[in-house]
């Protein structure tokens, strides 16, 4: 019988297929900063690259490297890096991939960290970014310049939950042979595989979804292209931000059962969703699987289902706002999200708190704005806490 290709459940259980001679089940975990070398010849042909084979732990870690394999199989593709931090993955490629005087066309709506980042860490390198409304194909064709490198897209950004038509934006990236990026922490590869789309590189943090728990944090560059992974981890084994060991083996545990979460997560924010739109407190719900969602339907094409973060806009202003949130007794005030436990947040004066008012109403965060990463509670007792501010509201 010829081999079945295995389906992406069964990869997320099985694609990690490390073991060691004393066949323990489960992925055997790995503590040690250097290797041992046979003799000073073969130390030197590491060192020279003519042999393949461990050198220093900065550089690579068995348990480190079996994540890798594993998030690569679940993206389809052939490269990862893993990373301390998702900023760290971006920076690695950024840093990798760039030179000064290069020009970066990116969306306006992304991770507050990335939008510093770039607007004003690598600014003062010589490379400029322009930023675009991501939904607006046309913005981001008109933004290109003679010496524009490479297109940054968050899909569904953060917070409000806007899709960027990964298909149609890497034609336009192609067309000048720029390199397009996308961060997938939201979507995680169990609901959407950006390079198969287009991408030429995909950037996680790991830390969200992936963990899914809110214990450690992590990232990953994933990439089908040799040449960008090898710059990539070129500045990994160099600048140094790499995974430890122990959250390596962590997150590669927690690839188990991430295809069982993230329809979860999708299930329980589809419900609230629905409900909060329906209530008169709230001006306008934000969620990829609401009919209502301007880009309800690349969110059917291009996704396999709508994910667990959402936003809402309560009536009112910042202290209505945080009115909710203070009343919830149960759902978390906290600034991660991805968690098995909801967590409840104001962007404006957190996450995008370092912008601009100027910067924030180009990212689209205003003062009644609040982010929901929905949790796997009982929908029923996360409703029953919002409920307990959005009352008080009325009143
Ligand atoms: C959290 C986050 C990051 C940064 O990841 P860290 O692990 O916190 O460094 C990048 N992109 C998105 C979309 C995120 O939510």
């Amino acid at each position: 019988m010829s081999n079945q290709k295995q389906r992406r459940q069964t990869v997320a259980v099985r694609g990690s297929r490390q073991g060691t001679q004393h066949g323990e089940h489960t992925d055997p975990l790995y503590f040690t900063s250097g290797y041992v070398f046979a003799n000073a010849a073969q130390a030197a042909a590491r060192f020279s690259g003519d042999e393949v084979g461990p050198i220093y732990g900065r550089l690579t870690n068995p348990s480190v490297q079996a994540f890798e394999a594993h998030l690569a199989a679940m993206e389809e593709a052939q490269y990862c890096v893993a990373t301390a931090t998702g900023m760290a993955a971006i920076n690695c490629v950024l840093t990798g991939l760039l030179n000064a005087g290069d020009h970066v066309v990116a969306s306006s709506s992304l991770f507050g960290s990335t939008i510093v980042l770039l607007d004003k860490i690598f600014s003062r390198f010589g490379v400029e970014t322009t930023f675009v409304p991501i939904a607006d194909n046309q913005a981001w064709s008109d933004a290109i310049r003679d010496n524009t490198r490479l297109f940054f897209l968050e899909t569904p950004s953060n917070p409000l939950c806007e899709l960027g038509d990964v298909e149609a934006i890497a034609k336009i990236a192609h067309e000048i042979d720029a390199v397009f990026v996308v961060d997938n922490t939201y979507n995680t590869p169990v609901l959407q595989n950006p390079l198969q789309q287009g991408a030429d590189v995909v950037v996680h943090s790991a830390t969200k979804y992936i963990d899914g728990q809110g214990r450690m944090l992590a990232g990953a560059v994933v990439t089908n292209q040799e040449a960008i992974y090898d710059e990539v981890f070129s500045v990994l084994r160099t600048a140094g931000a790499s995974l430890s060991p122990m959250n390596a083996w962590s997150m590669n545990q927690a690839l188990q059962t991430l295809p069982l979460r993230m329809h979860a997560h999708s299930e329980n924010a589809m419900k609230l969703a629905q409900w909060l739109e329906s209530h008169p407190q709230i001006d306008r719900v934000f969620y990829p699987g609401l009919e209502s969602h301007p880009q309800h339907q690349l969110a059917l094409s291009q996704q396999r289902d709508f994910g667990g973060m959402l936003s809402f806009e309560v009536k009112g202003g910042q202290s209505d706002a945080w009115q909710v949130m203070d009343a919830c007794e149960m759902i978390s005030l906290s600034v991660n999200l991805g968690d098995t436990r909801t967590i409840i947040t104001h962007p404006a004066t957190t996450s995008h708190g370092r912008l601009s008012p100027e910067e924030r109403a180009r990212a689209g965060v205003g003062d009644n704005l609040i982010r929901l990463s929905v949790g796997l509670e009982a929908v029923e007792d996360i409703q029953f806490d919002l409920m307990r501010g959005l009352d008080s509201l009325s009143s």
